[in-house]
């Protein structure tokens, strides 16, 4: 009865902690002290070392301490007898709702401005949009998208949604496919995007369709940076074209000193920090995987290596 937690730069204390307070029987190995890697079948993992998996033959599950699966599914080395999965747990999805509602309502109130203004001592009354002005567009209608959406539409906002596959969702639009991208974002004055990333969606916030937003758009990227060209956004702020945009997500994190987005005056900077996953919930869904992996039973919250997510 084990488990072996991979990964580079993750700190596991935490995860050890919870899988023991959950399990204390239950032997938490952290690579590489593992005496017997031919033993283990179950790995949980943020950033594994690429290959490191030839090491561990007899693995059966590896599990994604996070949602997204881009730091696994990234090397070409993993054993094809492996099932993977991601994390789907309440708390994080609550959370990343609740963040992008806040960073909506930051827009639409100009609380950013309202505050560079005070450092000023300028008494500024500006106009805020309404919800009635505004319709926001989700990338991305999986389990933080969909529930994002259900939670704005609370708000009383018109949401569509853009998705791979058809949905039916009470009160939200969902647009889908590659044939129906440009008709999405023309209809998104806020636009979010909640994708994985996978071959097929990186690089997808670009010149091309980010010009396809209506005037004066808003552009939220809580996924991955990976997901946006960083040139091609300060070009449609700078032209005017786009209204601004807050960014949790970067190609390279920690977010370089000298990058551009630092001092852009459109741009609000976050550090990664939409959702981030309390083991302590989590922990609930890998040991479930795990039970279920040892009685042979169907794996909850399985990924598609050649889907990407
Ligand atoms: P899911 O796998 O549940 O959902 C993915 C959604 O994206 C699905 O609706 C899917 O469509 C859609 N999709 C995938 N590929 C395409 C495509 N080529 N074209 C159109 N739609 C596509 O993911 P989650 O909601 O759990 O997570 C989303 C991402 O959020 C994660 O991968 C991760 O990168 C990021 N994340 C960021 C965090 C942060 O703190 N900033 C925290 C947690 C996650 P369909 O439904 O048709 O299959």
């Amino acid at each position: 009865m084990s488990i072996v937690i991979i990964t580079e730069g993750k700190e596991t204390n935490g995860w050890e902690k919870a899988l023991k307070a959950k399990r204390p029987e239950l032997e938490v190995l952290v690579h590489p002290d593992v005496a017997a890697k031919d033993k283990v079948e179950f790995a949980l993992t943020w950033g594994h070392p690429l290959g490191v998996f030839k090491e561990y033959p007899n693995i059966k599950c590896i599990a994604s301490m996070g949602a997204g699966v881009d730091h696994i599914l990234r090397d070409p080395e993993l054993p094809a007898s492996a099932t993977i999965t991601k994390l789907e747990d309440p708390n994080l999805t609550r959370d990343m709702g609740l963040f992008v509602m806040a960073l909506v309502l930051n827009h639409m109130r100009n609380l950013t401005v309202h505050k560079l203004n005070q450092q000023q001592h300028n008494w500024s009354r500006k106009r805020y949009l309404t919800t009635e002005d505004t319709t926001i567009g989700i990338m991305g209608m999986g389990t933080l998208g969909a529930h994002a959406a259900a939670e704005l539409t609370k708000l009383g906002f018109q949401v569509n949604g853009w998705a791979r596959t058809e949905k039916q969702l009470e009160g939200i639009k969902v647009y889908k496919g590659d044939e129906e991208l440009d008709s999405f974002l023309a209809t998104s004055d806020i636009l979010i995007c909640l994708l994985p990333l996978t071959p097929q969606t990186e690089n997808i916030l670009n010149k091309q369709t980010l010009s396809k937003l209506p005037n004066n758009a808003f552009v939220i990227n809580v996924a991955r940076g990976k997901h946006l060209v960083d040139e091609d956004l300060v070009e449609l702020l700078d032209s005017g074209h786009l209204a601004g945009a807050s960014l949790d997500v970067f190609r390279e994190e920690p977010l370089p000193k000298d990058h551009p987005f630092w001092s852009h005056p459109k741009i609000n900077i976050t550090p990664h920090i939409a959702s981030i996953t309390d083991p302590a919930s989590a922990v609930l869904q890998i040991l479930d995987n795990y039970d279920r992996l040892q009685r042979g039973k169907p794996l909850k919250n399985i990924v598609s290596p050649e889907l990407g997510y």
